[in-house]
């Protein structure tokens, strides 16, 4: 049960000597280990596939890979956490239908196959404890470790942007959701301590060390995840290329909304619908807000920080509609709670996690707060999980055999 705490924020410590002696008793070889992280993102939603910019961080909670060559040609798939074998042929990695987590590493095979890597039998464990459909990206974990210990096993070399790319692929076609480049990106790229600004267009990035002073990073999960987010995912993408499409018309050079302002949108407010109007207004000022946001950072400011997560969170409740009643009710209450400087929802939206700043000598009295007031309101149990920053995806050093073995 990997979202079990055991104290406030914290999970069970994870050990990697776990997946791998779990290699050993199933397949009698050493594995290689990758490890690869979920991600937050502090500024930016709904921008990345607009072409725009994000603030996101690789998290200390990981996707584990166990892999190795098989013996045989029959390649196997196990995944620890549900318990389930799935026997593929790596040359012809179709898509299944159960079970559904084999589709996040099917695809990534396919691509590797597609592109003409000579991919062989392999088997290899899956493990980890991103909490899963919290909007902490443990899908782009997922595919991003196995496609990085599917490279690194075969000794291919191919460059981790394109890695982001082919998991990427994997979730758009093997999995059916249309994600942008942020959660693959950062599972893949993260860097300890530090947070990055990603412009969405270019792939072009710039790491910052972030220094949160007396805030802690906590995480609170509303535990529930509504059954609107796919489709209301797909309406919006498609509400932004609407909305691109009628400036376009004015403005011939437009390729996305990062490319318009909010005073060309009021020049052509007539033509928009009001919805179209108030999602296209909403990732115009949010893309402003991710740069003015490191602005802050650059600067020390944590207030005005802290002020513009309030705002985006604002945004996505009224303008964009992506919110719910349990991401607002826990916005509204770290609002109230006084030691925080900035909350808001985190991810695509209808459930996951609110990210808040929170006073590090306040965290524990936070999370019982919110806790007890959500129990109380929603009915529920919330989780909530305090964050450091982490590397992005890499091989685990070999572990030392242990001597009796
Ligand atoms: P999120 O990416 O926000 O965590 P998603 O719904 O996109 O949520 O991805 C969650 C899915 O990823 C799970 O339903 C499962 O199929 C797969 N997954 C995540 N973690 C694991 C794991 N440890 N083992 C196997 N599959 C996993
Ligand atoms: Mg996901």
């Amino acid at each position: 049960q990997p979202n079990v705490l055991t104290q406030k924020g914290s999970l069970p410590e994870f050990q990697p000597s776990e997946i791998r002696n779990k290699f050993l008793e199933r397949y009698k070889t050493e594995p290689l280990l990758v490890r690869s992280p979920g991600r937050i993102n502090f500024i930016g939603e709904h921008t990345d596939y607009n072409e725009g910019f994000v603030m996101p961080a690789a998290i200390d909670r990981d996707i584990l890979v166990a892999i190795g060559a098989s013996a045989d040609s029959r390649s196997t798939l196990y995944s620890v956490k549900h318990d389930e074998t799935l026997e593929f042929d790596v040359q012809h990695p179709e898509k299944v239908t159960f079970p559904a987590w084999a589709n996040y590493l099917l695809g990534v095979v396919r691509q590797f196959v597609d592109k003409g890597y000579d991919v062989k039998p392999i088997h290899a464990i899956i493990d980890g404890n991103v909490p899963t459909g919290a909007g902490l990206s443990s899908s782009a974990a997922l595919e991003c470790g196995f496609a990085f210990a599917l490279d690194h096993l075969h000794g291919f070399g191919i460059p981790k942007l394109d890695l982001i790319h082919i998991a990427q692929w994997s979730e758009h076609n093997y999995v059916g959701v249309k994600c942008g480049i942020m959660d693959q990106f950062s599972s893949m790229m993260g860097a300890a301590g530090k947070a990055f600004v990603l412009d969405c267009r270019s792939l072009t990035y710039e790491y910052f060390p972030l220094n949160l002073k007396d805030y802690a990073i906590v995480l609170c999960d509303t535990m529930v995840k509504h059954s609107l987010a796919n489709s209301a995912y797909n309406t919006r993408r498609a509400e932004c290329e609407k909305g691109v499409s009628i400036l376009k018309a004015h403005y011939p050079t437009i390729q996305s909304l990062r490319d318009v302002t909010l005073e060309m949108i009021e020049a052509h407010r007539e033509e928009f619908s009001p919805k179209e109007y108030d999602r296209c207004t909403y990732v115009v000022a949010e893309n402003q807000r991710v740069l003015l946001a490191a602005d802050d950072l650059a600067k020390g400011n944590l207030a005005s920080f802290g002020q513009r997560m309030y705002e985006t969170h604002d945004g996505l409740s009224r303008l964009y509609e992506v919110s719910c009643l349990e991401l607002d009710f826990l916005v509204d209450e770290a609002k109230k709670f006084g030691g925080v400087i900035g909350a808001r929802m985190m991810g695509g939206g209808f459930g996951g996690c609110t990210i808040n700043l929170v006073q590090k000598s306040r965290v524990n009295e936070f999370i019982e707060t919110l806790s007890s007031a959500y129990r109380k309101n929603i009915h529920r149990d919330m989780h909530a999980y305090v964050v450091a920053l982490k590397d992005g995806t890499s091989v685990i050093p070999a572990i030392a055999k242990p001597s009796l073995l």
